[in-house]
C-alpha cells in the first residue's frame, strides 16, 4: 500500500476490532494478580502475544515498513489502542523496547541496526532494553564512568550499570560509555548497542523494598564489541542519549507513539483504580473519600487531556521536544498523589496488608513502598524541572563546575 492508498483510521479500527475478537485472548479480570517479584511468565507470554500480533498484521503501528512496521499514524494506534481495552496485551514490551529503545535507534541508528533490531522486536523475537545509569549517578548522566576503548577495531567495555529496568528479560541493550577523557563531559561519550549475552557482561537482579525484581545492575569486563555496535557516531552519544532521554520522558510521560495496547492493570496503585480501594475498604460512600476519589479522577482526566495536546504541538513544531518533560513531570505527581490518596482511603488496612501484599489495601500499601520510583525513573523531577525552566522558559541554566573542563580534570567523589 503506498501512502496515498493508506487506510482510514476508521476502517483500521474496525478491521482491528474483528480481529482482535477472534485473535486475542480475553483478559480475566478476576485472575490473581502476578506476584512481584516473579514475572519471568509474564515475558515469556510477552513475546507470545507480540507474536501474535504480528501474525495478524497489528505489529509496529508507528514503525516504518521497511523496519518491519505498518507505517501508519499515531491516530491508528490510538485508535487499536482503544479496541485492545478488555484483552490481553504485550504491555511489557512498551517502555523500555518499543518506545524508548527502538524508537531511539529509529532515530539515530545504522540501517543495518533499524533492520535488524527494530524488526525482530516488532516480530516479538527480541526485548530491548537500556544501560545509563551509574551507581555514580543517574541526574548527571553526561559524568559517567565507564569507558570503551579501541583496540584495532575492536571496542574494549569496562565499567558498572545500575537501575536497568527489565535487563534480564532483555536480549540488547543501550549503553552509554566515555571515548574521550581529554574532552568536557558531553564530547567524550559514545552510545554501543550491546548482546546482554555478551562475554564478560555479569548481570545481577536488584530485589526492591516492595519485593518487585525488575531492576537489574551490570558489570562490564573487557566486553569485546565490533565497530557495527556503535549507534551514531564515535563521541557523539550525548546526541544519541539526548534523544533517547526525548523518548523515554515522552514515553513515561504517557506521550509516545510507539505504546501499543492499555495496561490491563497498571502498576501504580498496585494495578486497581482508586474505586477499588475505596469500595474494598467499605468506604465508598463516605462524602470524603468521595471528594478523594473525584480528585483522582481529575488528575487523570487532565494528564490524558495533556498527553494529547503537548504530543500534538511537539509533533507539530509548536513545542520543542523538552517539552516531553511537561508529561514526564506530570506522571509523576499524579502518581504519587494517587497513591498517597489511595493511603488516605485506606488507612490502617493498608499497613495491615503490606506485610502480605494480599488483597486491594495489602497491594495499595506494596504500591505505596515504591511510590517514589514514579519521581525518578525516566529521569528524576527534580530534572525534568530543570528541563523546563532551561530549555522551556528559558530562564538561566544551573551552574555546573565541570562545565567546558575536560573530564580527566573534573574532580570527583571524595578527591
Ligand atoms: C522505575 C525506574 C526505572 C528506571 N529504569 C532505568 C533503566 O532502564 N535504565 C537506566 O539506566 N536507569 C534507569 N533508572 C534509573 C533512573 O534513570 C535514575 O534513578 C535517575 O536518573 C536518577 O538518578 P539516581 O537514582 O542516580 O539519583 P541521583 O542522580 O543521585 O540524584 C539523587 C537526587 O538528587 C537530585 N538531583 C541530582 N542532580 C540534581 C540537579 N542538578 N538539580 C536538582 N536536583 C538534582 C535528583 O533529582 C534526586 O532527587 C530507573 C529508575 C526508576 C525509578
Amino acid at each position: 500500500m503506498t501512502t496515498a492508498e493508506t487506510e482510514t483510521v476508521e476502517s483500521f479500527r474496525l478491521r482491528a476490532r474483528a480481529w482482535l475478537a477472534e485473535n486475542m485472548p480475553r483478559l480475566d479480570a478476576d485472575a490473581p494478580l502476578p506476584t512481584l517479584g516473579d514475572d519471568d511468565h509474564e515475558w515469556v507470554r510477552a513475546r507470545e502475544l507480540q507474536k501474535l500480533l504480528h501474525a495478524g498484521g497489528f505489529a509496529g503501528i508507528c514503525f516504518p515498513r521497511e523496519y518491519g512496521g505498518l507505517g501508519l499514524s499515531p491516530a491508528h494506534q490510538r485508535a487499536f489502542t482503544e479496541e485492545t481495552a478488555g484483552y490481553e496485551m504485550p504491555v511489557q514490551l512498551n517502555i523500555p523496547t518499543f518506545s524508548i529503545v527502538a524508537a531511539t535507534l529509529l532515530d539515530m541508528g545504522s540501517e543495518e541496526q533499524k533492520r535488524e533490531r527494530i524488526s525482530a522486536a516488532i516480530r516479538g523475537d527480541e526485548v530491548l532494553c537500556q544501560f545509563l545509569s551509574e551507581p555514580s549517578g543517574g541526574s548527571d548522566l553526561a559524568g559517567l564512568l565507564t569507558r570503551a576503548e579501541l583496540d584495532g577495531d575492536t571496542w574494549i567495555l569496562n565499567g558498572q550499570k545500575t537501575w536497568s529496568t527489565s535487563a534480564y528479560a532483555a536480549d540488547w541493550g543501550l549503553c552509554l560509555a566515555r571515548t574521550n577523557w581529554d574532552v568536557p563531559k558531553h564530547r567524550g561519550l559514545t552510545m554501543f548497542l550491546i548482546p546482554t549475552e555478551a562475554p564478560g557482561l555479569h548481570m545481577n537482579r536488584v530485589k526492591m523494598v516492595n519485593g518487585s525484581r525488575e531492576f537489574c545492575e551490570e558489570f562490564f569486563t573487557d566486553v569485546q564489541l565490533p565497530a557495527s555496535a556503535v549507534v551514531g557516531e564515535v563521541n557523539n552519544g550525548w546526541a544519541v542519549a539526548s534523544r533517547q532521554l526525548f523518548h523515554e520522558r515522552n514515553a513515561v510521560g504517557g506521550g509516545s507513539p510507539y505504546v501499543s495496547g492499555i495496561a490491563g492493570r497498571p502498576r501504580a496503585l498496585g494495578g486497581q483504580s482508586l474505586f477499588t480501594v475505596a469500595r474494598a475498604t467499605g468506604r465508598a460512600a463516605e462524602p470524603g473519600v468521595r471528594e478523594r476519589v473525584g480528585e483522582w479522577v481529575a488528575l487523570e482526566a487532565v494528564k490524558n487531556q495533556m498527553v494529547s495536546r503537548v504530543s500534538r504541538a511537539i509533533g507539530s513544531g509548536a513545542l520543542p521536544p523538552p517539552a516531553a518533560s511537561l508529561l514526564r513531570l506530570f506522571h509523576a505527581e499524579a502518581a504519587q498523589r494517587g497513591t498517597d490518596l489511595a493511603m488516605d482511603i485506606a488507612g490502617a488496612q493498608i499497613a495491615a496488608g503490606v506485610g502480605t501484599d494480599e488483597g486491594v489495601t495489602g497491594r495499595a500499601g506494596v504500591s505505596y513502598l515504591s511510590r517514589q520510583g514514579a519521581s525518578l525513573g525516566g529521569g528524576s523531577s527534580e530534572m525534568a524541572r530543570n528541563q523546563i525552566s532551561e530549555r522551556l522558559l528559558g530562564m538561566p541554566r544551573e551552574p555546573a563546575a565541570d562545565r567546558d573542563i575536560p573530564f580527566n580534570q573534573v574532580k570527583r567523589g571524595r578527591v
